[in-house]
């Protein structure tokens, strides 16, 4: 692609990226897909979530444009700009566009971050109209059948100027998404990283431990992203002490008292 969003073009069911569900997600996404209904996916940082999208997509044999939102993401980047191409001025179509042209899910990953004129894009795409206007091409698209929008937000920022605005999140259908229960976890690192189940299985007793002093010495508990590092780097050879320390300790915090403390933990777990 040339512009903001990734695509992935083509895949199937059978190509469909692992993912296990924690719950009937996957129903709740089918049906709102079906039925042509935006979907809000909200949850904390490495849970899963885009992951699931990706998982989705190929199974319901669309093509996925994904977009990262940031503080300086602004409707032109969804929607579209005239660039100059060989001394003449062309319209290039946003990861929006396209998929509203394409029929394809666009999802938007930590809708939040982005600047405000991105949910004014959004509202008329949410409610039962369906459509996109582009004011710069004077164009009013319809969503071809099979477009859908998700966006994901991570509730736990404990930041005011941040959280969705009422008339926006209720333009969704919500889905809740948190870290998974041990023994589904415990199959997830197994599966990305190779490492044995046992010791998987530690790493994730760790992880609770350390998700429990999340709002006390933590901001935010340890992503399933990041055991799924640490269970790769001790798969791949690296001391355990080592692993867990770059993968699960460093990431967390930067402050000394706080990870002396935590290193604790570590030898509670594994002795
Ligand atoms: P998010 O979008 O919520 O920040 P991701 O979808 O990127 O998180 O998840 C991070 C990683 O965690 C994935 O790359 C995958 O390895 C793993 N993961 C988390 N939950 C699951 C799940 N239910 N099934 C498979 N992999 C998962």
């Amino acid at each position: 692609m040339d512009m903001d969003g990734n695509m992935n073009l083509g895949m199937g069911a059978a190509d469909a990226p692992f993912y296990l569900p924690q719950g009937d997600e996957r129903e709740v996404f089918t049906a709102a897909h079906e039925n042509g209904l935006p979907v809000l996916l909200k949850g904390p940082t490495g849970c899963g979530k885009t992951r699931f999208v990706a998982h989705m997509a190929a199974n319901l044999g669309r093509p996925l444009y994904t977009v990262a939102c940031h503080d300086d993401l602004a409707a032109a980047d969804l929607i579209g700009r005239y660039l100059l191409k060989g001394g003449e001025t062309v319209w290039v179509d946003g990861p929006l566009t396209r998929a509203v042209r394409e029929g394809a899910i666009c999802y938007l990953d930590e809708v939040v971050e982005a600047r405000k004129d991105v949910t004014v894009v959004l509202h008329p795409l949410t409610d039962d109209r369906r459509i996109l206007p582009i004011d710069r091409t004077g164009e009013e698209l319809e969503a071809a059948p099979g477009f859908m929008l998700v966006a994901s937000y991570n509730p736990g920022y404990q930041n005011i100027l941040k959280t969705l605005k009422p008339s926006t999140r209720q333009r969704f259908i919500s889905v809740e998404f948190d870290f998974p229960a041990q023994e589904l976890e415990t199959k997830i690192v197994a599966e990305e990283s190779g490492l044995d189940v046992d010791r998987c299985k530690a790493l994730v007793r760790l992880a609770g431990k350390l998700r429990g002093l999340k709002g006390q010495d933590l901001e935010e508990g340890v992503s399933t992203r990041l055991v799924v590092y640490a269970a790769t780097l001790i798969a791949q050879g690296m001391n355990t002490d080592r692993a867990i320390r770059a993968a699960m300790i460093e990431p967390l915090t930067d402050d000394e008292d706080i990870k002396r403390g935590l290193l604790d933990l570590v030898t509670a777990v594994f002795g």
